[in-house]
């Protein structure tokens, strides 16, 4: 290249990227990914758009209207026909120019009535249309094109080959061009993971896909890896406005429409009518009286239609069984036994269920409408019955529209082993009914363990299906919201002694699991960890589980210190001893826990006020850009 192209080029980049910009911030908990396709050959729709709509996800099509039905380099362009797949599949239309101007050698007033052209033609075509993102064709936009654009769309893509993060420009967000990368699997993957761990919008682009693509397109074998790779990291995948919606970008709250989730996974399961497993909906359920309607509703309110639903209450003193009995159907199965702790209630449950897959589920946790059809929508291409399928899920206390996604380490499709090692290594948990479990699998781990009543049953239970899995895989569009009460809940251990023992046999249970999976520095290093962070619940009054503590820690190789406490405690420590400040802490956790329930439901009472009765729409209203404040061990 010639000294003059290159200072041209260089010019063009920099004078592109600086002037005219509409700075945006990203910072996100749960990334974002978009799929786009420039030019909108037809491939990209038959082939690509399929890809994506099988497992419920749509694209962003930036189209050129002026090159309808024409040969172009990037292969046969889409027809208008086209265009209603377009739409029913969910995908997004966005804006190309109508004649497919070079954006830096296209003077800006033929420019910008090139797109005026665009958008007259789409209309004619599909009256009430509008393009809302573009995309600028070929090269990086001259500053004054820029400027004028702007005024057009709500964000526009460029190229850059990375994702976008921290302070942005919406007049220029940054794509991957996957062609350039259609040999190179890793380095996609590398982007991917790059972009959750810093909470980025990564915005790939291509043209055709195609088994013979041209250079600018890419094989749908390697387009389906990217997309399996960018489900797999816990992202939300959405079309760009979809995606500008969800960042809450300048001028998208007028055009948020309601999302298609429950009609494309209502789609999939009509047209498999004969393969549909059996889902038996698993509910434990101990003076709930207060929860248990709303739970058993978002149960019945599965899109799954094929589904069954069982309910133990396990001896409640309160009305929790009369609530159940309200909802008994030929699908909803209530019965009711002596208490004898959540274990046994749900092997009650699991010995009546007739079901292919089992979801488990507490009184008092809810499930999206989508979440069992979801994850049965990966059943087809999961590797076999042995796959063990995890879902997100958000912490809440009233106000379920709140619920905070927080993603870990463990939202991933990962081996046994590596979620294992990551789950003690890092203190880390899935709840409960994140899981779908097949029976295969159900049957191979056995029952409940009666042992762990009252403390991290579910924490063991979860670990022999995994041991007995051929792996996790995480489907990032089906979700569980979790409600967390803390002091009053099943798994706050205080200072019980029943729970107390539960929690170490499953620590010795947790670790012997690992170390039957791999025997290595890594895994006796994330036992040791483990072993580490959980000895505060012993210390110091109970000296016989601290000395088994310590033994074990030295056959891993390894020496346990005094349990860590935040640096507001270890203070006061020095002056009252241990006894007495763990007892203030856990004490001021409890208040502190009280309070914020307290909050919250004041909270909840003035929303329902004020909307009257609120519909359990649990799609609309998750929340996924402010995080929790952290649930710290103390
Ligand atoms: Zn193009």
């Amino acid at each position: 290249m010639s000294f003059r192209l290159r200072l041209k080029g260089y010019y063009q980049r920099k004078s592109a990227r600086l002037l005219f910009r509409k700075p945006f911030l990203i910072r996100l908990q749960q990334p974002l990914i978009s799929f786009t396709f420039d030019d909108f050959p037809r491939s990209a729709l038959l082939v690509g758009g399929s890809i994506l709509n099988n497992v419920g996800l749509a694209a962003t099509y930036y189209a050129s209207l002026g090159l309808i039905g024409k040969e172009a380099p990037s292969g046969q362009i889409f027809v208008a026909d086209d265009l209603a797949t377009l739409f029913d599949q969910g995908h997004e239309l966005g804006c190309h120019t109508f004649a497919h101007c070079d954006s830096w050698e296209t003077d800006t007033e033929t420019f910008e009535n090139s797109i005026i052209e665009n958008r007259a033609a789409l209309n004619r075509l599909v009256p009430g249309a509008e393009f809302k993102t573009f995309s600028y064709p070929i090269s990086l936009p001259r500053p004054r094109t820029k400027a004028k654009v702007a005024s057009h769309f709500l964000g526009c893509r460029a190229g850059g080959q990375t994702f976008n993060v921290g302070k942005v420009d919406l007049n220029q967000l940054s794509a991957y061009f996957l062609e350039q990368s259609r040999n190179d699997i890793q380095s996609v993957k590398n982007l991917i993971d790059r972009n959750r761990q810093d909470g980025g919008w990564l915005i790939f682009a291509t043209h055709d896909i195609s088994d013979h693509p041209t250079p600018f397109g890419c094989t749908p074998e390697f387009f389906e890896q990217v997309v399996r790779y960018a489900m797999g990291s816990g992202a939300r995948i959405l079309p760009v406005i979809r995606a500008l919606e969800v960042l809450d970008a300048p001028g998208c709250r007028q055009v948020r429409t309601p999302p298609r989730i429950v009609a494309s996974a209502a789609r999939v399961s009509v047209s498999q009518p004969s393969l549909k497993p059996l889902v038996s909906i698993l509910i434990p359920a101990y003076n709930a009286q207060e929860w248990l309607a709303d739970t058993l509703r978002s149960a019945v309110a599965q899109t799954w239609e094929h589904k069954e639903i069982i309910v133990v209450d396990d001896g409640s003193t309160d009305q929790t069984l009369a609530v159940a009995q309200q909802f008994e159907s030929h699908s909803v199965q209530v019965v009711s036994q002596p208490n004898q702790g959540a274990t046994a209630a749900r092997n009650k449950a699991l010995s009546l269920s007739k079901g292919d897959y089992i979801q488990w589920l507490d009184a008092d946790d809810l499930l999206a409408p989508d979440k069992i059809a979801r994850q049965a929508e990966v059943l087809d291409r999961s590797r076999g019955k042995r796959m063990l399928l995890s879902s997100p899920f958000g912490q809440f206390m009233y106000r379920w529209y709140r619920a905070r996604f927080v993603p870990t380490a463990l939202w991933s499709d990962l081996s046994p082993k590596e979620w294992l090692l990551r789950k003690m290594g890092q203190n880390l948990f899935m709840q409960t009914a994140t899981w779908l479990v097949s029976r295969e699998l159900t049957e191979a781990a056995g029952p409940w363990d009666v042992r762990l009543r009252g403390n991290d049953d579910d924490g063991e239970y979860f670990c022999r299906i995994l041991l007995a899995s051929n792996g996790v895989q995480f489907v990032p569009e089906a979700r569980v919201y979790y409600r967390v009460f803390g002091y009053d809940s099943l798994s706050y251990i205080g200072v019980s002694e029943v729970k107390r023992d539960a929690l170490w046999l499953s620590m010795q249970l947790h670790i012997g699991y690992l170390r039957s999976l791999e025997d290595s520095p890594r895994s006796r290093t994330a036992s040791l960890d483990y072993l580490q962070r959980n000895l505060f619940y012993f210390y110091p009054d109970r000296p016989d589980i601290i000395r088994h503590a310590q033994q074990i820690a030295r056959a891993l190789g390894g020496e346990l210190g005094p349990p860590h406490l935040s640096w507001d405690y270890s203070c006061i420590k020095s002056v009252i001893g241990w006894e007495m400040t763990k007892r203030i802490a856990l004490e001021l956790r409890t208040l502190r826990k009280s309070a914020n329930k307290a909050f919250d439901k004041t909270l909840f009472s003035i929303d329902n006020l004020i909307h009257a009765a609120r519909p359990l729409d649990l799609e609309a209203r998750v929340v996924f850009t402010e995080p929790l404040p952290p649930v710290k061990p103390i």
